[in-house]
């Protein structure tokens, strides 16, 4: 077996159901140097379903900080591969450093790209997936996860959201409250035997949820928001009125048109009306 070129390999691995590790992938984790994982008891189940014994070391949250500098320095002889329990390693899980780190020391870095939750769960969704934004887990405490809400909630995208079953219905109410009742889609254990995705708006579903805290692991997809309705003729003359009180004319009729999506030529006319 050839092998591999020293670096950083970017691995990964199934959500749920091993047919989804790709041949490529396989063929990596094979031949590594080590393979550097959050848990090694997992990782262990993976590499006994390829049938091969690999050298792992610990690469999680609480011992990143202290062991990158050595992973890094093996890069520039070693195939050091990097995998997570599940799904795409940097993706709600710890490796942006060590890439970035393996960078800037000059290592090769290859991706071998393969089961992402976030993505699989908006294949699944049936919501627009022209543009979409992952904001990982909310936090869990109420007021921290309702700022956290406010600040997405003007953004014209799909929002995709890791959850947990217990904190499924209250994460859906703070949702339906920050973002008004949009349609949504809760997709669970998918690539397992219950995949499944329950569509509804965010308050049928906080409210069926609530009844049950669903088990395994969840993706709520969330619809961006809907088209705002046009600007009524008061609002527009209230807004212009305003502006007229800082701004000349054109400006005022331009500030107000940008704002309110109104037609420029139009709020001039009604600028220099309510001028005169
Ligand atoms: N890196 C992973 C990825 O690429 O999806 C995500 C890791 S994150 C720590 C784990 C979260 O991903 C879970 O709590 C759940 O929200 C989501 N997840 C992972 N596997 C899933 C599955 N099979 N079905 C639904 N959600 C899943």
């Amino acid at each position: 077996m050839n092998a591999l070129r020293a670096g950083l390999y970017i691995v990964a691995t199934p959500i749920g159901n091993l047919g989804d590790l790709s041949p490529r992938a396989a063929d990596i984790l094979s031949r590594a140097d080590v393979i550097a994982v959050e848990d090694s008891r997992v990782t262990a189940g993976l590499l006994r379903h390829l049938g091969v014994k690999r050298p792992m070391t610990p690469y999680h949250d609480h011992n990143a900080e202290g062991v990158r500098p050595g992973l890094v320095a093996r890069m520039a002889s070693e195939a050091v591969a990097l995998v997570s329990d599940a799904g795409t390693p940097l993706i709600s899980d710890p490796g942006y450093k060590l890439v970035r780190d393996a960078r800037a020391a000059g290592h090769t870095v290859v991706t071998i790209p393969g089961p992402c939750a976030a993505v699989a769960a908006l294949t699944l969704a049936g919501l627009p997936t022209d543009r979409f934004l992952f904001c990982g887990f909310l936090p869990s405490k109420a007021q921290a996860r309702a700022a956290a809400i406010a600040e997405v909630a003007t953004v014209r995208a799909t929002l995709i959201l890791y959850e947990s079953g217990p904190r499924l219905a209250a994460c859906l109410s703070a949702l339906a409250e920050g973002l008004g009742d949009r349609d949504a889609a809760v997709t669970r254990e998918i690539t397992k035997h219950y995949e499944e995705a329950v569509s509804g708006t965010l308050s049928t579903l906080a409210t069926r949820y609530a009844e049950a805290a669903p088990k395994g692991e969840i993706v709520v997809v969330v619809a961006p928001p809907g088209e705002a309705p046009p600007a009524s003729d008061d609002e527009a003359d209230a807004a212009l009125a305003e502006a007229l009180t800082r701004l000349p004319v054109a400006k005022a009729a331009s500030e107000v048109a940008k704002r309110l999506g109104v037609d420029r030529k139009a709020l001039y006319a009604r600028a220099l009306e309510m001028k005169s």
